[in-house]
């Protein structure tokens, strides 16, 4: 038995034969290898290229346990994690992948010389293990990332405070970016009716964490009339923040760092919108905060929002903003904060977030409903994917450069047993009476 069969069948629509067709021996996959994971020591981070350490090949089919399902995975997405697994930083995700080795004997099933990436995607069901009642073979799935057991009390009012829980394809092995997926049944959503397999993949993970940041009571319970700071707003997690605000009736202020992002944001809808290179921010330069381009940052809000402060900050460069998004907050404003991608040790003036009554919130992806929910806002149209270009799986690692590079807008798609784009809808009346909001990231960006 070969993929082949598989893909042939559900291109045809015929779902649930699909699910009933054997697995194949082996699959494609995209990878780190263990043996790599110091090759690029020494080399400064910018320079460390995801192209020479993910590969493509044919690997074995992941097995199946209790709880879990095996999808055939027509899409999946490049994340910032792909970036993170790729060039080994901030630590090899081997790592992980040992400590779950630790845990459990079904946790050594993930303890490979190998790491299967990919934290997104969309396909069909192929597989249920023992214990799954509520997804059969032949279900159309789009999958999110929080990997969680649910064995322990502590993740019972919110499954992010599980001590076990992980990111999978990051945290675990067996990833989106593979001809099929190992998840737990707990990670699977219906797919929007709608949507393409690319457009469907694309969202799992940054929808998801922008929704419990700003929306969820988890978060900051972003109100109507709130001004808030989105920093790289054409971004994976940007794109979705700015689309809530519009949604909420909030005032975002995006940040960008190019005319074009301006005008994109402009086109779709967002009227207050920084370009960072244009303006030349400083914040923080060899280790220095500078605190007079904090305040340069802050005039430039007022001026934009009539006087204005943000009541919300949507942190996630980190080091370089961090000051200044602690700073330009108002009195009684929130920062939530879900990553450090220039760096992870802050630096911040206290006073300001004494004196002024500020908070910071941490956030970290979203649990199964705040997930769940997140999808049902694209399938009720009104979030739109923020899809703007597509490459074969076997282009992974350049999809991952792009990323690396910030040359990209939005999310890049990675087309895995769909052959080209555009394929997947279920609902094509449901998507054109969406009109042509569907696809106004790709024909903009
Ligand atoms: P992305 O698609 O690369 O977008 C991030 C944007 O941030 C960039 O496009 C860039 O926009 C802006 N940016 C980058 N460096 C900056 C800097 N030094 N100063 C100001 N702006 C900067 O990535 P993403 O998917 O949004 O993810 C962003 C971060 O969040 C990553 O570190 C990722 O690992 C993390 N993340 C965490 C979670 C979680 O659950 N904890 C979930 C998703 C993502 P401009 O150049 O246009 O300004």
């Amino acid at each position: 038995m070969s993929i082949g069969e598989i893909r042939e069948a559900i291109l045809q629509g015929k779902y649930e034969e699909a699910g009933r067709l054997p697995l194949p021996d082996s699959m494609t996959a995209a990878f780190v290898r263990k043996d790599e994971q110091e090759m690029f020591e020494g080399i400064e981070h910018g320079d460390k290229d995801p192209r020479k350490s993910i590969h493509v090949e044919e690997t074995a089919i992941p097995p199946l346990g209790p709880n879990e399902a095996l999808v055939a995975v027509m899409a999946s997405a490049i994340n910032y994690n792909t970036v993170w697994t790729s060039i080994f930083e901030p630590l090899p995700t081997f790592k992980f992948l040992e400590r779950f080795g630790k845990d459990s004997e079904l946790g050594k099933r993930h303890d490979l010389d190998y790491h299967i990436l990919g934290s997104d995607a969309s396909g069909v069901v192929l597989k249920v293990g023992p214990g799954v009642t509520r997804w059969k073979p032949g279900d159309l799935v789009t999958v999110h990332c929080n990997y969680v057991d649910m064995e322990s009390p502590e993740g019972h009012d919110d499954s992010m405070l599980d001590p076990g829980q992980k990111i999978w394809g990051f945290e675990s092995n067996f990833g989106g970016l593979a001809e099929i997926a190992m998840v737990k049944a707990n990670q699977l959503m219906p797919m929007p009716r709608h949507l393409t397999w690319e457009e469907a993949a694309c969202n799992g993970l940054v929808n998801s964490t922008s929704y419990r940041m700003l929306v969820s009571d988890n978060g900051v319970g972003m109100k109507q009339g709130d001004v808030v700071l989105v920093w790289g707003a054409t971004g994976g997690l940007g794109g979705y923040a700015v689309q809530y605000c519009l949604n909420g009736g909030a005032i975002p202020v995006a940040v960008v760092s190019s005319q074009e992002k301006v005008d994109l944001l402009n086109e779709l809808g967002v009227e207050l919108v920084i370009d960072r290179s244009a303006e030349g921010y400083q914040f923080w330069e060899d280790g220095k905060q500078d605190p007079k381009e904090w305040t340069r940052l802050g005039k430039k809000i007022r001026e934009l929002t009539g006087g204005s402060d943000p009541d919300i900050v949507f942190e996630h460069p980190g080091r370089q903003t961090f000051g200044a998004s602690v700073f330009v907050a108002r009195r009684g404003g929130k920062i939530v904060t879900c990553a450090s991608t220039s760096g992870f040790m802050h630096e911040y003036d206290n006073r300001y977030l004494w004196m002024h009554l500020k908070s910071i919130i941490g956030s970290h992806f979203a649990n199964y409903r705040e997930a769940f929910e997140a999808n049902r806002m694209l399938d009720l149209g009104m979030i739109q994917p923020i899809l703007s270009k597509t490459f074969p799986l076997s282009e992974s690692g350049q999809a991952a450069y792009e990323v690396h590079t910030n040359a990209h807008m939005g999310k890049l798609g990675i087309l895995v047993l769909a052959p080209e784009d555009g394929l997947g809808i279920q609902d094509p009346k449901r998507r054109e009476s969406f009109g042509e909001k569907v696809t106004a990231w790709r024909r903009l960006s």
